[in-house]
Protein backbone atom coordinates (compact mmCIF):
# COMPACT_ATOMS: atom_id res chain seq x y z
CA UNK A 1 0.00 0.00 0.00
CA UNK A 2 1.10 3.82 -0.92
CA UNK A 3 1.62 6.07 2.47
CA UNK A 4 0.03 9.38 1.28
CA UNK A 5 2.67 11.77 3.04
CA UNK A 6 0.18 14.71 2.48
CA UNK A 7 -2.58 13.42 4.30
CA UNK A 8 0.25 12.89 7.50
CA UNK A 9 1.41 16.64 6.61
CA UNK A 10 -2.44 18.19 6.74
CA UNK A 11 -3.06 16.19 10.06
CA UNK A 12 0.00 17.49 12.02
CA UNK A 13 -1.20 21.01 10.16
CA UNK A 14 -4.34 20.82 11.64
CA UNK A 15 -2.52 19.96 15.43
CA UNK A 16 -0.47 22.53 15.00
CA UNK A 17 -2.86 25.35 13.88
CA UNK A 18 -4.33 24.86 17.51
CA UNK A 19 -0.81 25.48 18.95
CA UNK A 20 -0.81 28.88 17.36
CA UNK A 21 -2.46 31.17 20.10
CA UNK A 22 -0.08 34.04 20.53
CA UNK A 23 2.00 36.32 17.98
CA UNK A 24 3.34 34.42 14.90
CA UNK A 25 6.38 32.74 15.01
CA UNK A 26 9.18 33.72 12.84
CA UNK A 27 11.88 31.47 10.69
CA UNK A 28 14.92 32.67 9.00
CA UNK A 29 15.87 30.53 5.84
CA UNK A 30 19.61 31.88 5.16
CA UNK A 31 20.10 31.26 1.59
CA UNK A 32 24.03 31.22 0.21
CA UNK A 33 23.97 31.70 -3.38
CA UNK A 34 21.14 31.43 -6.01
CA UNK A 35 21.00 27.85 -6.49
CA UNK A 36 17.48 27.37 -8.56
CA UNK A 37 16.46 23.95 -6.44
CA UNK A 38 17.48 25.60 -2.91
CA UNK A 39 15.20 28.60 -3.58
CA UNK A 40 11.93 26.64 -4.71
CA UNK A 41 12.08 24.40 -1.84
CA UNK A 42 12.60 27.78 0.34
CA UNK A 43 9.33 29.26 -1.44
CA UNK A 44 7.65 25.62 -0.36
CA UNK A 45 8.49 26.40 3.13
CA UNK A 46 7.47 30.24 3.04
CA UNK A 47 4.11 29.01 1.15
CA UNK A 48 3.59 26.20 4.03
CA UNK A 49 4.65 28.45 6.96
CA UNK A 50 1.96 31.23 5.16
CA UNK A 51 -0.80 28.43 5.56
CA UNK A 52 -0.11 27.06 9.01
CA UNK A 53 0.61 31.42 10.10
CA UNK A 54 4.51 31.09 10.73
CA UNK A 55 6.24 34.02 8.86
CA UNK A 56 9.25 32.90 6.99
CA UNK A 57 11.80 35.44 5.76
CA UNK A 58 14.74 34.35 3.29
CA UNK A 59 17.98 35.99 3.77
CA UNK A 60 20.15 35.50 0.57
CA UNK A 61 23.69 35.94 0.66
CA UNK A 62 26.00 36.16 -2.33
CA UNK A 63 27.66 32.59 -3.88
CA UNK A 64 30.99 34.45 -2.71
CA UNK A 65 30.12 35.50 1.01
CA UNK A 66 32.75 34.45 3.37
CA UNK A 67 32.50 32.76 6.88
CA UNK A 68 32.43 35.06 9.03
CA UNK A 69 29.46 37.57 6.67
CA UNK A 70 27.07 34.68 7.54
CA UNK A 71 27.69 34.34 11.06
CA UNK A 72 27.35 38.35 11.50
CA UNK A 73 23.72 37.78 9.54
CA UNK A 74 22.67 34.97 11.64
CA UNK A 75 24.34 36.84 14.86
CA UNK A 76 21.58 39.90 13.78
CA UNK A 77 18.38 38.08 12.90
CA UNK A 78 15.61 39.00 15.30
CA UNK A 79 13.85 35.86 15.00
CA UNK A 80 12.70 32.47 16.60
CA UNK A 81 14.11 30.17 14.61
CA UNK A 82 17.16 29.67 11.40
CA UNK A 83 18.01 27.53 9.15
CA UNK A 84 20.47 27.70 6.77
CA UNK A 85 19.80 26.12 3.30
CA UNK A 86 22.12 23.39 1.76
CA UNK A 87 23.97 23.20 -0.43
CA UNK A 88 26.58 25.36 1.59
CA UNK A 89 29.46 26.58 -0.79
CA UNK A 90 32.42 24.29 0.10
CA UNK A 91 34.67 27.41 0.77
CA UNK A 92 32.44 28.11 3.86
CA UNK A 93 33.12 26.60 7.32
CA UNK A 94 29.77 24.77 7.96
CA UNK A 95 30.49 23.87 11.29
CA UNK A 96 31.08 27.22 12.20
CA UNK A 97 28.42 29.04 10.65
CA UNK A 98 25.80 25.97 12.34
CA UNK A 99 27.88 26.52 15.79
CA UNK A 100 26.53 30.24 15.45
CA UNK A 101 23.19 29.45 15.65
CA UNK A 102 22.05 30.12 19.53
CA UNK A 103 20.68 26.35 20.30
CA UNK A 104 17.29 27.39 21.18
CA UNK A 105 16.53 28.65 17.69
CA UNK A 106 18.35 25.74 15.53
CA UNK A 107 14.72 24.26 14.58
CA UNK A 108 17.07 22.03 11.95
CA UNK A 109 18.66 20.06 15.25
CA UNK A 110 22.42 20.79 14.22
CA UNK A 111 23.78 22.59 16.52
CA UNK A 112 26.62 20.23 18.47
CA UNK A 113 24.50 20.74 21.70
CA UNK A 114 21.26 19.92 20.25
CA UNK A 115 22.59 16.75 18.48
CA UNK A 116 24.36 15.85 22.06
CA UNK A 117 21.31 16.48 23.97
CA UNK A 118 18.94 13.98 20.82
CA UNK A 119 21.98 11.46 21.47
CA UNK A 120 21.08 11.38 25.41
CA UNK A 121 17.48 11.27 25.13
CA UNK A 122 16.92 14.91 26.22
CA UNK A 123 16.08 16.84 22.66
CA UNK A 124 15.56 20.84 22.45
CA UNK A 125 14.17 19.65 18.86
CA UNK A 126 13.97 16.43 16.86
CA UNK A 127 15.73 16.78 13.96
CA UNK A 128 12.90 17.73 10.81
CA UNK A 129 13.46 14.70 8.65
CA UNK A 130 14.13 11.59 10.75
CA UNK A 131 11.13 12.42 13.03
CA UNK A 132 9.40 12.66 9.57
CA UNK A 133 9.95 9.06 9.36
CA UNK A 134 9.18 8.25 12.55
CA UNK A 135 5.78 9.99 12.13
CA UNK A 136 5.37 8.16 9.19
CA UNK A 137 5.40 5.15 10.47
CA UNK A 138 3.67 5.44 13.83
CA UNK A 139 0.48 7.15 12.30
CA UNK A 140 0.71 4.47 9.68
CA UNK A 141 -0.04 2.14 12.54
CA UNK A 142 3.45 0.09 11.61
CA UNK A 143 5.22 -1.51 14.90
CA UNK A 144 8.90 -0.16 15.53
CA UNK A 145 9.76 -1.59 18.88
CA UNK A 146 11.61 -4.93 18.17
CA UNK A 147 11.71 -4.25 14.46
CA UNK A 148 14.92 -5.04 12.27
CA UNK A 149 15.29 -1.52 10.56
CA UNK A 150 17.93 -0.98 8.42
CA UNK A 151 18.96 2.60 7.02
CA UNK A 152 20.75 3.33 3.88
CA UNK A 153 22.83 6.62 4.50
CA UNK A 154 24.74 7.79 7.64
CA UNK A 155 24.74 11.57 7.16
CA UNK A 156 24.59 14.04 10.08
CA UNK A 157 21.27 14.74 9.05
CA UNK A 158 19.10 11.77 8.27
CA UNK A 159 21.29 8.13 9.24
CA UNK A 160 23.08 8.87 11.84
CA UNK A 161 20.25 11.08 13.43
CA UNK A 162 17.44 8.68 12.88
CA UNK A 163 19.31 5.45 13.82
CA UNK A 164 19.80 7.06 17.22
CA UNK A 165 16.13 8.15 17.58
CA UNK A 166 15.31 4.36 16.33
CA UNK A 167 17.48 3.03 18.88
CA UNK A 168 16.05 5.11 22.20
CA UNK A 169 13.99 3.32 24.64
CA UNK A 170 10.36 3.61 24.25
CA UNK A 171 10.89 3.43 19.78
CA UNK A 172 13.24 0.42 20.60
CA UNK A 173 13.78 -0.90 16.99
CA UNK A 174 17.25 -2.70 16.30
CA UNK A 175 19.16 -0.65 13.67
CA UNK A 176 22.02 -1.39 11.00
CA UNK A 177 23.13 1.67 9.25
CA UNK A 178 24.55 0.62 5.94
CA UNK A 179 26.94 3.02 4.03
CA UNK A 180 29.37 3.39 1.07
CA UNK A 181 31.70 0.90 2.45
CA UNK A 182 29.13 -1.61 3.43
CA UNK A 183 29.69 -5.57 2.05
CA UNK A 184 26.68 -7.20 0.19
CA UNK A 185 24.33 -4.54 0.74
CA UNK A 186 21.27 -6.48 0.27
CA UNK A 187 22.26 -9.36 2.89
CA UNK A 188 21.36 -6.48 4.89
CA UNK A 189 18.48 -4.94 3.25
CA UNK A 190 16.71 -8.01 2.96
CA UNK A 191 17.09 -8.89 6.75
CA UNK A 192 14.51 -5.50 7.41
CA UNK A 193 11.29 -5.12 8.58
CA UNK A 194 11.13 -1.58 7.50
CA UNK A 195 14.03 -0.23 5.08
CA UNK A 196 14.78 3.40 5.10
CA UNK A 197 16.71 4.65 2.15
CA UNK A 198 18.76 7.73 2.43
CA UNK A 199 21.34 7.73 -0.01
CA UNK A 200 20.89 10.09 -3.24
CA UNK A 201 21.45 7.97 -5.76
CA UNK A 202 18.21 7.80 -7.83
CA UNK A 203 15.95 4.79 -8.02
CA UNK A 204 18.85 2.00 -6.93
CA UNK A 205 16.95 0.28 -4.59
CA UNK A 206 15.17 -2.64 -6.42
CA UNK A 207 12.86 -5.39 -4.94
CA UNK A 208 15.48 -8.01 -5.32
CA UNK A 209 17.01 -5.96 -2.45
CA UNK A 210 13.70 -5.59 -0.15
CA UNK A 211 11.80 -8.57 1.82
CA UNK A 212 8.66 -9.15 1.01
CA UNK A 213 6.47 -7.53 2.77
CA UNK A 214 8.89 -5.38 4.35
CA UNK A 215 7.50 -1.32 5.29
CA UNK A 216 9.87 1.02 2.48
CA UNK A 217 10.73 4.54 3.60
CA UNK A 218 12.06 6.47 0.63
CA UNK A 219 13.73 9.78 2.07
CA UNK A 220 15.84 10.86 -1.46
CA UNK A 221 14.90 13.54 -3.67
CA UNK A 222 16.61 13.47 -7.36
CA UNK A 223 16.23 15.20 -10.40
CA UNK A 224 16.16 12.14 -12.87
CA UNK A 225 15.04 13.13 -17.00
CA UNK A 226 13.43 16.29 -15.49
CA UNK A 227 11.35 14.63 -13.09
CA UNK A 228 11.90 14.15 -9.22
CA UNK A 229 12.48 10.19 -8.34
CA UNK A 230 13.49 8.88 -4.86
CA UNK A 231 16.58 6.44 -3.90
CA UNK A 232 14.04 3.36 -4.31
CA UNK A 233 12.39 2.29 -7.85
CA UNK A 234 8.90 2.84 -6.82
CA UNK A 235 7.08 0.59 -9.59
CA UNK A 236 9.35 -2.26 -8.62
CA UNK A 237 9.65 -2.35 -4.84
CA UNK A 238 5.70 -1.31 -4.39
CA UNK A 239 4.91 -4.64 -5.68
CA UNK A 240 7.03 -6.49 -2.67
CA UNK A 241 6.56 -3.94 0.09
CA UNK A 242 3.75 -4.05 2.64
CA UNK A 243 3.68 -0.20 2.50
CA UNK A 244 5.80 2.64 0.57
CA UNK A 245 6.38 6.20 0.63
CA UNK A 246 6.49 7.74 -2.87
CA UNK A 247 8.29 10.30 -3.93
CA UNK A 248 7.01 13.43 -4.56
CA UNK A 249 4.22 13.53 -1.79
CA UNK A 250 5.94 11.01 0.72
CA UNK A 251 8.69 11.71 3.34
CA UNK A 252 9.35 15.80 1.72
CA UNK A 253 5.49 16.66 2.75
CA UNK A 254 5.72 15.94 6.35
CA UNK A 255 9.21 17.00 6.73
CA UNK A 256 8.49 20.96 6.24
CA UNK A 257 5.24 20.06 8.77
CA UNK A 258 8.08 19.12 11.53
CA UNK A 259 9.84 22.27 10.71
CA UNK A 260 6.54 24.40 11.29
CA UNK A 261 6.11 22.60 14.49
CA UNK A 262 10.01 23.29 15.88
CA UNK A 263 9.73 26.79 14.83
CA UNK A 264 6.34 26.80 17.10
CA UNK A 265 8.59 24.73 19.87
CA UNK A 266 11.45 27.32 19.38
CA UNK A 267 8.88 30.42 19.71
CA UNK A 268 7.86 29.09 22.92
CA UNK A 269 11.23 28.66 24.31
CA UNK A 270 12.24 32.45 23.44
CA UNK A 271 8.67 33.77 25.33
CA UNK A 272 9.52 31.72 28.20
CA UNK A 273 13.20 33.10 28.37
CA UNK A 274 12.20 36.54 27.29
CA UNK A 275 9.82 36.37 30.37
CA UNK A 276 12.77 34.68 32.88
CA UNK A 277 15.02 38.43 31.58
P1 LIG B 1 24.42 12.45 1.83
O1 LIG B 1 24.91 12.48 0.43
O2 LIG B 1 24.99 13.35 2.85
O3 LIG B 1 24.58 10.96 2.38
C1 LIG B 1 24.29 9.83 1.59
C2 LIG B 1 24.66 8.60 2.37
O4 LIG B 1 24.29 7.46 1.60
C3 LIG B 1 26.15 8.49 2.68
O5 LIG B 1 26.28 8.25 4.07
C4 LIG B 1 26.64 7.28 1.87
O6 LIG B 1 27.55 6.49 2.61
C5 LIG B 1 25.36 6.52 1.60
N1 LIG B 1 25.37 5.89 0.27
C6 LIG B 1 25.42 6.52 -0.92
N2 LIG B 1 25.43 5.61 -1.92
C7 LIG B 1 25.39 4.39 -1.35
C8 LIG B 1 25.40 3.06 -1.84
N3 LIG B 1 25.45 2.82 -3.15
N4 LIG B 1 25.36 2.06 -0.95
C9 LIG B 1 25.31 2.29 0.39
N5 LIG B 1 25.30 3.53 0.90
C10 LIG B 1 25.35 4.56 0.06
O7 LIG B 1 22.84 12.61 1.72
P2 LIG B 1 21.70 13.09 2.76
O8 LIG B 1 21.85 14.53 3.04
O9 LIG B 1 21.56 12.13 3.88
O10 LIG B 1 20.43 12.91 1.80
C11 LIG B 1 20.10 11.66 1.24
C12 LIG B 1 18.95 11.82 0.27
O11 LIG B 1 17.83 12.31 0.99
C13 LIG B 1 19.21 12.86 -0.82
O12 LIG B 1 18.53 12.43 -1.99
C14 LIG B 1 18.55 14.13 -0.29
O13 LIG B 1 18.13 15.00 -1.33
C15 LIG B 1 17.38 13.54 0.44
N6 LIG B 1 16.87 14.36 1.56
C16 LIG B 1 15.53 14.41 1.69
C17 LIG B 1 14.97 15.10 2.74
C18 LIG B 1 13.47 15.12 2.90
O14 LIG B 1 12.96 15.85 3.72
N7 LIG B 1 12.74 14.29 2.17
C19 LIG B 1 15.79 15.75 3.66
C20 LIG B 1 17.18 15.64 3.54
C21 LIG B 1 17.71 14.92 2.47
Amino acid sequence: MIIDGKIIASQIEEEIKSELKIGVPKLSAVVIGSDEGTLSYMRNIQKVGERIGVEVNIHSLPEESKTEEVINLISNLQTDGIIVAKPIPSHIDERKVIASIPPSKDVDCLHPVNLGRLFLNDPLFYPCTPLAVIEILKRTGIEISGKDVVIIGRSDVVGKPLAVMLMQRGVDATVTICHTKTRDLESHTRRADILIVAAGRPEFVKSKMVKKGAVVIDVGINVKNNRLVGDVDFNEVRKVASWITPVPGGVGPVTSRILMKNVIKASKLNRESSRRL
